[in-house]
C-alpha cells in the first residue's frame, strides 16, 4: 500500500493499495474509537458491483451501515438527488458523529461531500474512488458541488474527506470510455509536473502501473491543494485544457467525453502557445505523442466562434478577461489572463476553423 498525506485545512491520507475496499471498516476503525453510522453513496452500477462487499466490511468492523443509490450519470448530480441524500441521513437518524462513504467515481464523490459538507453544517466523508478520474482527481482536494440547470458544479463547498481509500482493482470493471476519461486527466498532470510521470506514462499503459501512476497523480495534486486549497492561484492549473473541454463537451451535447474533451482542449491550446511562441515545438510533439499513445484526440470541428461562445459562460471567466492555461514546455505551465475578446483568434491560432 502507498500513502499520501495531505496537509490542508483539514489533514488526511490517501491510502492506495489492491484489496483495501474488503478493509474498508477496519480502516475507519483505525480512524474513530467509537463505531458509528455510515451511509454509504453509490450510484446504481458502482452499488451493484461494490455495495455489498463495501458493507460486509464496515459491519464487520462493527458500524451500522446504511446506503443511498441513486441512478449513474452526471444528470444525477443535482439539488434534488442532494435533498433526497439529505432526508435519507436525517430519517435514518444520522448525527455529526456518524459519516459518509462515498463509494464511485466524481459524481458519488461531489454528491456525497457536498450533502457532508451541509448536513448539520458538517458531517465527516470518506472517498473511496471507483473510476480512474476520481482516483486522480476528484476524490482529492475537498472540492464538492451540485449542477444547476444551467451550470455545472454552481452549487458547493470546500470540505476535505478525513480519509481517500483507492482500490486499483475496482478498476477492472471500468468501461473503456470511462477509462479513456481518466487518462485525459492523467496527461494533464504529466503535461503539468513532466519526468517521471510524463515517461512513466509513455513506457507502459497506465492499467499496468496502477498503485505508481495513481499515487504519482495524487502527489502532483498534493501540491496544488497544499499551495493553494481555495483555488485562487496556482491550483487553477489544474483547469489546463478544462477552458477549451468543457465548451467542447457543452457543444456535443455531451457525446464527447470530458477526458477526450480535455485532450482536445490541452492539444488547441498547445498548439496555440506554440504558434505564439510561448511555447516549444518539443512540447507540442511531446504531448501530441502522449495523447496519441492513449488514443486520445487532438482536433474539433466545432469553429473557434462556436467553442468560444460555450466558453465564456463558464463560470471560470472573471469579468471580461479569461484566464487560460498555457504549457511553456513538459513540465511547466502558467496562467496567463487574456482579454475575452481574443480568445477567438487564441482558439483559431490552435488549429480552429
Ligand atoms: P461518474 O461518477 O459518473 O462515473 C462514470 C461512470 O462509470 C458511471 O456510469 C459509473 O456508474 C461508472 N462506474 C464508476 N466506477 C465503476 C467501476 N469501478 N466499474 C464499472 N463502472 C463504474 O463520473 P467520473 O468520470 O468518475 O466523474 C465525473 C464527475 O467528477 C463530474 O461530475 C465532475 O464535475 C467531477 N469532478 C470533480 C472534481 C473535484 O475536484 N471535485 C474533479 C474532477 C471531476
Ligand atoms: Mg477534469
Amino acid at each position: 500500500m502507498r500513502a499520501v498525506s495531505i496537509s490542508a485545512s483539514r489533514p488526511y491520507e490517501v491510502r492506495i493499495g489492491s484489496g483495501l475496499l474488503s478493509d474498508l471498516g477496519a480502516q475507519l476503525r483505525g480512524l474513530f474509537d467509537a463505531p458509528r453510522s455510515v451511509m454509504v453513496v453509490s450510484d446504481d452500477t458502482v452499488s451493484a458491483l461494490y455495495g455489498p462487499a463495501a458493507e460486509r466490511s464496515l459491519r464487520d468492523a462493527g458500524f451500522c451501515s446504511e446506503r443511498f443509490v441513486f441512478p449513474h450519470g452526471e444528470r444525477s448530480k443535482t439539488l434534488s438527488t442532494y435533498a433526497a441524500l439529505q432526508q435519507a441521513l436525517l430519517t435514518a437518524g444520522f448525527t455529526r458523529s456518524d459519516l459518509i462513504v462515498a463509494l464511485g467515481g466524481g459524481v458519488a464523490g461531489d454528491l456525497a461531500g457536498f450533502a457532508a459538507a451541509t448536513y448539520q453544517r458538517g458531517i465527516p466523508y470518506v472517498q473511496v474512488p471507483t473510476t480512474l478520474l476520481s482516483a486522480v482527481d476528484s476524490s482529492v482536494g475537498g472540492k464538492t458541488a451540485v449542477n444547476l440547470p444551467g451550470g455545472k458544479n454552481q452549487v458547493g463547498a470546500f470540505h476535505q474527506p478525513v480519509l481517500v481509500l483507492c482500490d486499483p482493482e475496482l478498476l477492472h470493471s471500468l468501461p473503456p470510455q470511462e477509462y479513456q476519461n481518466g487518462c485525459g486527466e492523467l496527461v494533464k498532470y504529466a503535461m503539468l509536473s513532466g519526468d517521471p510521470l510524463y515517461s512513466a506514462l509513455l513506457s507502459e499503459p497506465v492499467s499496468r502501473l496502477p498503485e505508481q501512476v495513481i499515487s504519482a497523480c495524487v502527489e502532483i495534486k498534493r501540491d496544488f491543494v497544499q499551495s493553494d486549497e481555495w483555488d485562487t492561484g496556482c491550483r487553477r492549473l489544474l483547469n489546463f485544457g478544462h477552458t477549451v473541454g468543457h465548451a467542447i463537451e457543452s457543444c456535443s451535447h455531451y457525446a464527447v467525453s470530458h477526458g477526450q474533451a480535455v485532450a482536445i482542449g490541452m492539444a488547441v491550446l498547445t498548439r496555440a502557445a506554440c504558434h505564439r511562441g510561448l511555447c516549444t515545438p518539443e512540447a507540442l510533439s511531446d504531448l501530441e505523442r502522449l495523447l496519441a499513445s492513449y488514443d486520445l484526440p487532438t482536433h474539433t470541428d466545432f469553429s473557434a466562434q462556436a467553442i468560444a461562445r460555450a466558453a465564456l459562460s463558464d463560470k471560470k471567466r472573471r469579468g471580461d478577461r479569461l484566464p487560460l492555461i498555457l504549457p511553456e514546455a513538459v513540465g511547466r505551465c502558467r496562467v496567463e489572463t487574456i482579454p475575452a475578446r481574443d480568445f477567438v483568434s487564441w482558439l483559431r491560432d490552435g488549429g480552429l476553423s
